[in-house]
């Protein structure tokens, strides 16, 4: 009886322990209530407020070299790539901001003390604009003091070298599931972050990665099956649209 009673308590000091590790990040911010939509400043600030860890965003650079904020490629008729600044900012999201710039999200964040930023990003039509972007980024993050509080992710690996060559203290990810976790070691990455169906594909790389001194991130993880899924799989962070929901399963 007591070694049983002994078990039980070690079994739940260790559930503790793997759910107390993972973090929360608001996919595209905190969008999914009133008032908010994807990517907007609404959704920075709302997942802010409900203590996320984390608000993962996306930026492209415009056709004049502009950096915004926005998940599609053509979002409301524009072309992210092709179109101008002037252009894309006639865009009004669906709370009614106008798209926002990457100054302006990152004004928006200033204001916060703890939420991590999760800045996505996006593979672009050619390497030259990519490592423009890079720069650009990199400047932005410096001018806001926002280097220590902004993890950056991509699909990109030409994106995460760069990044890594610029900043070489600054946490980098590579979302696109093909690359073993020694390969991310070995370019000197953070960790994966790497979608449900790739975990599913290789539900061994969540422990290559520990065991290689990696972060492991998985997205986009919305049902409550699933999140339970990855909390016992001991992941550190878990992006999802229901960061409410995720918050509960971990209390
Ligand atoms: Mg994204």
């Amino acid at each position: 009886m007591k070694q049983r009673i002994i078990f039980l308590a070690m079994l739940c000091a260790w559930c503790l322990c793997i759910s107390a590790q993972v973090k929360v990040v608001a996919h595209r911010g905190y969008w999914k209530t009133s008032g908010s939509a994807q990517n907007s400043l609404a959704s920075l600030i709302k997942a802010d407020s409900i203590g996320c860890f984390g608000s993962e965003f996306d930026v492209w650079l415009t056709a004049d070299g502009k950096l915004v904020v926005d998940h599609d490629k053509t979002f409301k008729g524009m072309n992210m790539e092709e179109n101008t600044l002037k252009e894309i900012r006639t865009i009004k999201l669906d709370n009614g901001e106008t798209l926002p710039t990457l100054d302006e999200y990152l004004r928006c964040a200033q204001k916060q003390t703890t939420l991590r930023l999760v800045l996505e990003m996006k593979p672009l039509s050619t390497l030259y604009c990519e490592d423009e972007a890079v720069k650009k980024i990199v400047k932005a993050l410096k001018k806001y003091k926002l280097l220590d509080r902004t993890d950056i992710i991509s699909f990109s690996i030409n994106a995460c070298i760069q990044f890594k060559k610029a900043l070489p203290d600054t946490k980098i990810y590579y979302l696109n599931g093909d690359l073993w976790p020694y390969r991310i070691k070995a370019l000197g990455l953070a960790g994966i972050d790497y979608s449900m169906s790739d975990f599913q594909k290789h539900p061994e790389w969540i422990k290559e990665a520990h065991e290689q001194g990696l972060e492991v991130n998985v997205w986009t993880v919305d049902k409550e099956e699933d999140l339970r899924y990855f909390i016992s799989q001991g992941v550190d962070y878990i992006t999802t649209n229901e960061p409410e929901l995720l918050q509960r399963l971990l209390e």
